[in-house]
Parts: C-alpha cells; sequence; structure tokens
C-alpha cells in the first residue's frame, strides 16, 4: 500500500463514519450495508492500475466502480464532504490536492 492510496482510504472511511451517523442513525460502528460499500470501494483502490499516480476516486471511481457503487459513493462524498473540512481539515486539504492531479 502507497501513501496516496493509505491516505485515500482514510479519508474515505472517515466520509463513511460521517454519513452513517447522519443518515442511518449509526454509531461509532458502521451499519452493514455501509462496511459493504466500504470493502468494494477498499478494492477498487487496492485494484487501482493506476495506483500512485491516480487521482481521488471522486474523479477515477468513473471507470472502475459499478455504476450502483458509485451512486452510493457519490452520495456519501456529496454530503460528507464538505462536513468533513471541520472534523478533519488535515486529511480533507491533502484530498483536495490529490484531486487536482492529472
Ligand atoms: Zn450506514
Amino acid at each position: 500500500m502507497n501513501k496516496r492510496t493509505g491516505r485515500e482510504k482514510k479519508t474515505l472511511l472517515a466520509m463513511m463514519r460521517i454519513y452513517c451517523r447522519n443518515k442511518h442513525k449509526g454509531g461509532n460502528a458502521l451499519c452493514s450495508e455501509c462496511i459493504e460499500l466500504l470493502d468494494y470501494a477498499y478494492k477498487r483502490i487496492d485494484g487501482c492500475v493506476l495506483g500512485d499516480k491516480k487521482t481521488t476516486c471522486a474523479r477515477c471511481a468513473i471507470h472502475c466502480f459499478k455504476s450502483e457503487y458509485r451512486m452510493r459513493i457519490r452520495k456519501v462524498m456529496r454530503h460528507a464532504g464538505p462536513r468533513l473540512i471541520f472534523k478533519h481539515p488535515v486529511l480533507t486539504v491533502y484530498h483536495m490536492l490529490d484531486s487536482q492531479k492529472k
């Protein structure tokens, strides 16, 4: 696992936690639905052919996430993205920098 994908996973987990807590009344642990989605996303990140050169999945997911999962991930990001900056400002800045990469 390289630094880029490690960071992406951390960001994703943080977003899923916010989303699940607000939308599914989840506690600190994610509900089974969110765990399944996270697991899928992790596998895509690990299997990503672009490796360290990839941008964030919000952009690159278009090519490797199945449409059902892509829609679910988008919902999570739309909901949690703006909230993430208050909870994890450092992660958010990295995430924004990463997504600027081509
Ligand atoms: Zn959930």
